[in-house]
């Protein structure tokens, strides 16, 4: 039965407008965050604060999580103060974080062993997508919790896929997903750089590209949102997650013994060039190449 009381642990640039969603919707949502600046402008937007994770568990019976990192995942799931040791077998936990299918598989084991639902539930759209609802959700889990999730899922997205009952299978599609945005990314800064030596204006070489076969979403995202109007920070998918999610990428090719040249490329570049723009956009990977000669490594 679907309840009205929902429990969102990370209100970041991503969890903060799918919960907001989430209280359009209707639902009652409880709020968590590391960040208590976050959780006060969730409280002002009519959320409820106060809980721990530990707690929140015993509150809720659904709870939503959007944290930045495998490690924080990890803490916030499997640590003593955590949602597996301190929720009861009638919770539901849904990741919607980008970490690796090992993890997921580790979470959905503890938690299954405690009679707790678990999904993986990675999303994909920017926080434009996230404060739209039209998110693609892409999930790894038994389907009757898929179906009890549905409802609340349909909220926060508009593009919501059961990819399969492996926990972790969502997650892989995700990382397919992130490694070509990242790949398409680098080929955005290229592009413009080139077009910077040749004297070419930009929205010329975008108009025309946009028509031809190097379209693609992340030129028109990173172009007409960041690029063009020199702002790299509002609505930002920061190029340090974008590096963490390559090396998921690379890390699950390896784990079938695949190659990728300019995956693998991409994450030492980012690692020698990272340090001014870690906290940007993706779309920053333009400035990481124009602004002074960047590292290429060995
Ligand atoms: P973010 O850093 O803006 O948000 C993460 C939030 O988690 C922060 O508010 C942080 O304070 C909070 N947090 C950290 N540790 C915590 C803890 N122990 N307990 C409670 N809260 C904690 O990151 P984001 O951009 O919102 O991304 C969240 C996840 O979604 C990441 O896994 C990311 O890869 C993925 N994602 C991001 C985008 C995007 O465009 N930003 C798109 C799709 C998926």
């Amino acid at each position: 039965m679907e309840t009205k009381k929902v429990g969102f642990i990370g209100l970041g640039n991503m969890g903060f407008p799918m919960a907001n969603n989430l209280l359009r919707a209707g639902y009652t949502v409880y709020g968590v965050d590391v960040n208590k600046e976050n959780e006060k402008r969730f409280a002002e937007i009519g959320g409820i604060v106060g809980f721990t994770t530990a707690t929140l568990a015993n509150e809720v019976t659904i709870i939503f999580t959007s944290l930045p990192t495998p490690k924080v995942v990890e803490d916030v799931y499997l640590g003593i103060e955590g949602l597996v040791e301190n929720g009861k077998s009638n919770l539901t936990i849904i990741d919607l974080s980008t970490i690796s299918p090992e993890l997921n598989k580790k979470v959905a084991k503890a938690a299954l062993e405690k009679g707790i639902q678990y999904l993986g539930s990675p999303v994909s759209g920017s926080v434009s997508g996230a404060e739209a609802a039209t998110l693609s959700v892409m999930v790894g889990g038994d389907k009757k919790t898929y179906s009890f999730a549905l409802p609340y899922l349909k909220t926060i997205g508009k593009n919501i896929f059961h990819v399969g009952e492996d926990h972790g299978l969502g997650t892989i599609v995700k990382l397919i997903n992130n490694l070509m945005a990242g790949i398409h990314t680098q080929a955005v800064a290229e592009a413009l750089s080139i077009a910077d030596a040749a004297g070419l204006d930009h929205d010329t070489v975008y108009r025309i590209v946009n028509v031809s076969t190097g379209q693609s979403g992340i030129f028109t995202r990173n172009y007409k949102n960041f690029i063009a109007q020199d702002e790299y920070y509002e609505g930002a998918f920061t190029t340090a997650l974008l590096l963490k999610d390559l090396k998921l990428a690379n890390y699950v090719s390896n784990s079938f013994e695949g190659k990728l040249p300019l995956g693998e490329g991409l994450v030492n570049y980012l690692e020698s060039n990272i340090e001014d723009y870690a906290d940007k956009d993706i779309s920053s990977a333009y400035l990481m190449l124009t602004e002074e000669k960047v590292k290429l490594g060995e």
